[in-house]
């Protein structure tokens, strides 16, 4: 069943629209029509337009939520998940990492991406904003999961400058009922030139005045504690200077002029005040991918000051290469706890400020403005997770039901699930690719790839 007719049932429906406010719905009814939400409610005051849906859920177990959004992630990399773990990056990279990618075809990109797709899928996650190579396979691969996905071409000196393509653009961006749009991806300020940020950032401005829905620009910024000296050996390298008043990559990319709404800007785990003056008086949307800063060693991103600063904030995984798990709700979960250990204070990252991250303030970061809430008007990208399982118990009220989602909830909890009004996993099987195939092939492609380095 994947029509677009449809209406979803539960005990209870949570949104978060603000950082830290929570709207609760008991007995739930949302109805479903074209790709979005036209009405939501208690089933007593919306039972009345139910007529003509499929009504899927079940009231005395199902919670719905808005669909998880990961604002950073490289889809395909599920290809080496688990190939080398517990190493310093370089060594990781140089041994493992970039001898497989050297020998990458664009179908072991589309293999990859579905496999992570529907990862994602299955863990309530219904947006990914992926950087990889091979894009249009990615695009491919979230298509045909029925995902909502971001991708575009990495610029990476010396593996891949930025070449202009407008057909690219022009195909993929807002395509297939909106489900897909473009980024523009600078992969760092340590392997990416000041010229080509530019001029990628000029490309920007054109796309931005030409397109109704913007392109992003999706870089990584000071992901680790000695990333300044790297962009400073990389400058000396390709024959550019620094100003010596520089001293952080978030300064260095504003120097360039290339930071504002639109840029989605992965790690941010090393930044001082001025940067994150910077980073809110740009409104540059941040995306915490603090599993992979944890697993590298990177550190730990200063989450609450970014959040009292009232900077755009967001979640997402990383590759399945350095998480290994592309799971918001382990994400969401991890938040919650470390940061009060960190700083000996209980009500830090409550709850309502964990799922808004991973829901409303991931959609604002991408420019998304009709997803990350259930309401009437949005998008209708749903998730439902069954409490009827014995570690979600006691259920006495909402709040209970709340608090299960993020301290007991994980992606196995994930029953159903809707994006773009279409149902896309039903009781945890994919609806439009069979499970077994997307598994076969992935196997077959993994083997095969690791056969050829
Ligand atoms: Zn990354």
């Amino acid at each position: 069943m994947t029509t677009s007719e449809l209406a979803l049932r539960g005990k209870y429906a949570y949104s978060f629209p603000e950082l830290g406010k929570v709207e609760v719905t008991k007995d739930p009814l949302i109805i479903i029509e074209n790709s979005e939400i036209v009405a939501m409610g208690s089933y007593k005051e919306t039972k009345s337009e139910l007529a003509g849906h499929d009504l899927i859920g079940n009231k005395e177990t199902d919670v719905l939520i808005p669909g998880l959004i990961n604002t950073h992630t490289h889809a395909a990399m599920t290809l080496f998940r688990g190939i080398a773990d517990d190493l310093p990056l370089m060594e990781w990279l140089e041994k493992y990492i970039w001898p497989m990618e050297s020998h990458l075809t664009p179908e072991d990109v589309f293999y990859g991406a579905r496999l992570a797709a529907l990862e994602m899928l299955r863990s309530g996650t219904t947006t990914a904003n992926s950087m990889y190579w091979h894009p249009e396979k990615e695009a491919q691969a979230f298509v045909e999961l029925g995902m909502r996905g971001v991708v575009g071409y990495p610029v990476l000196h010396p593996i891949a400058e930025y070449k202009r393509d407008d057909a690219f653009v022009a195909k993929w961006h807002q395509s297939h009922n909106g489900l897909i749009r473009v980024a523009l991806q600078p992969h760092a300020p340590y392997t990416v030139t000041n010229e080509a940020y530019q001029t990628l950032y000029d490309l920007l401005l054109e796309y931005n005045e030409k397109y109704e829905t913007p392109v992003l620009f999706h870089t990584h910024v000071a992901e680790t504690k000695q990333e300044m000296e790297a962009i400073k050996k990389f400058a000396k390298e390709m024959g550019f200077s620094i100003p010596e008043e520089i001293n952080t990559p978030t300064q260095y990319l504003d120097s360039l002029g290339v930071l504002d709404q639109y840029t989605v800007a992965a790690h941010c785990v090393h930044t001082n005040e001025k940067d994150i003056e910077i980073l809110k008086s740009k409104k540059v949307g941040i995306s915490i991918n603090l599993v992979s800063n944890l697993k590298l060693a990177s550190g730990i991103p200063p989450l609450p000051r970014y959040l009292s600063n009232a900077v755009k904030t967001s979640l997402g995984t990383d590759g399945a290469s350095s998480n290994n798990r592309l799971d918001l709700f382990e994400t969401t979960r991890l938040i919650a706890l470390l940061y009060k250990g960190l700083h000996y204070s209980p009500t830090l990252l409550p709850i309502s400020e964990a799922m808004y991250l991973a829901t409303a303030g991931g959609a604002e970061v991408m420019h998304m403005e009709k997803i990350g809430q259930l309401k009437q008007g949005y998008k209708a990208d749903v998730v439902s997770l069954s409490l009827d399982t014995v570690e979600m118990q006691p259920i006495y009220h909402e709040r209970s039901a709340l608090s299960h989602l993020v301290y007991i909830g994980e992606r196995n909890h994930v029953k159903n699930v809707v994006v773009n009004g279409t149902l896309v996993i039903e009781n945890k099987q994919p609806t439009k690719v069979a499970m077994n195939d997307i598994t076969r092939s992935f196997i077959k492609a993994s083997t095969s790839l690791y056969e050829r380095i």
